[in-house]
């Protein structure tokens, strides 16, 4: 078969998705596995959720209502804007390849943190545009060198606040300095996947700069303190002027009715909501308290996860800890060849990692 395919296509690594626990008991033949390598909730989907999925099942012969009217109108309550400023997504990766593919083209570039999450290189290269990475500083996004790397080729910038995979966040003091600073034309994305997780005070967020004059866009989930991420549904907070245009490009029922029904009723399920982020806090604590025993460094963290410094080959510690039935997250491919990524899990999954990483690193 003779393809012609662009370059920038040919130049794109696929993505690698954590371990599925499935794969893990077919291929080693464990049973009782856990997975601590993607991020998700322990605590499983919002009950509230689950309830209203069920309800909206018999009507799935109908197609989704394609401007997510209701939903739409629930997250602008929440966080306080109009409707207009919302675009939803399929995952928040869905707007993150909505806002490459319709705002960059070849020859425009776009800075990225590194190391950070991969889908924005990803969706950068499909785009044919040109990434820029920029190294973190301290494990931090160093706003000042993305800064230093703007030129009249920028057309994006992409933040991830709390960042994936270190867990620093980026402060209001500098986020402020860093929009002030900046040419207007250049768009700032900021991915706030976590940061629901965030303890620290001082940890920006973005929508209380949303003045539909400067091109600033914020990335939600529900899949990450909801539990959904199975549903697949995100979101955009945007000006309205960067909205149209999304929604131009947005298939016409790319979030569906199930999705769009499920995460409603999460946003009001403030009890479980409560409940995911104490048991979060807990079991960061805990985990803090055993590798502090174990002498095993890692990084203070204000999302649900920790980057773990295990000193030693991290694919390694990876395959060490599959054959006891523990996926965690090797981050080489991140380019820290030493570490592991987890997030807390449940109180026993989490004891049941300290075990099983005491003994890999045996
Ligand atoms: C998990 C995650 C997301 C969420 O992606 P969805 O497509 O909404 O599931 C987005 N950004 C980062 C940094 C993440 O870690």
């Amino acid at each position: 078969m003779k393809l012609s395919v662009p370059d920038y296509i040919l130049s794109i690594k696929p993505y690698t998705p954590g371990k599925p626990l499935e794969e893990l008991e077919r291929e080693y033949g464990i049973v009782d596995s856990i997975k601590l390598a993607s991020n998700e909730n322990p605590l499983g989907p919002s009950p509230m959720a689950v309830k209203a999925i069920k309800n909206a099942i018999g009507k799935l012969n109908r197609y989704p209502d394609g401007s997510g009217h209701d939903f739409i109108q629930k997250i602008s309550e929440h966080l306080g804007v109009s409707p207009k400023n919302v675009v939803l997504g399929n995952g928040s990766d869905e707007i993150i390849g909505m806002l490459a593919c319709g705002l960059l083209q070849p020859g425009d570039e776009a800075i990225l943190p590194h190391p950070s999450f991969l889908m924005y290189e990803i969706t950068v290269r499909s785009a044919g545009a040109t990434p820029v990475f920029v190294p973190l500083k301290l494990l931090s996004i160093d706003l000042q060198a993305i800064k230093n790397r703007i030129t009249s080729r920028t057309r994006m910038v992409f933040l991830c606040n709390p960042n994936n995979p270190t867990g620093a966040v980026v402060y209001k003091k500098d986020f402020e300095n860093f929009l002030k600073k900046i040419p207007p034309d250049v768009i700032v994305v900021v991915d706030e996947a976590y940061i629901e997780f965030v303890r620290d005070q001082n940890c920006a967020k973005s929508v209380e700069y949303l003045d539909n004059v400067r091109p600033l866009v914020t990335l939600r989930t529900f899949s990450k303190v909801y539990g959904l991420a199975g549903l697949r549904i995100g979101y955009g907070v945007m000006p309205d002027k960067i909205a149209n245009l999304l929604n131009r490009i947005r298939l016409p029922f790319n979030t569906n009715s199930l999705a769009q029904a499920g995460a409603c009723a999460a946003l009001e399920d403030t009890v479980f909501f409560e409940k995911v982020i104490t048991l979060i806090h807990q079991g960061l604590d805990f985990l803090y308290d055993s590798l502090d025993r174990l002498g095993v460094k890692y990084f203070p963290t204000q999302t649900n996860f920790i980057l773990i410094d295990v000193c030693k080959d991290a694919d390694e510690i990876y395959e060490r800890m599959l054959r006891q039935g523990v996926i965690v997250r090797s981050m080489r491919s991140y380019g820290y060849p030493d570490y592991i990524r987890i997030n807390a899990g449940l109180h026993e999954e989490n004891v049941r990692f300290i075990k099983a990483l005491e003994k890999s690193l045996k």
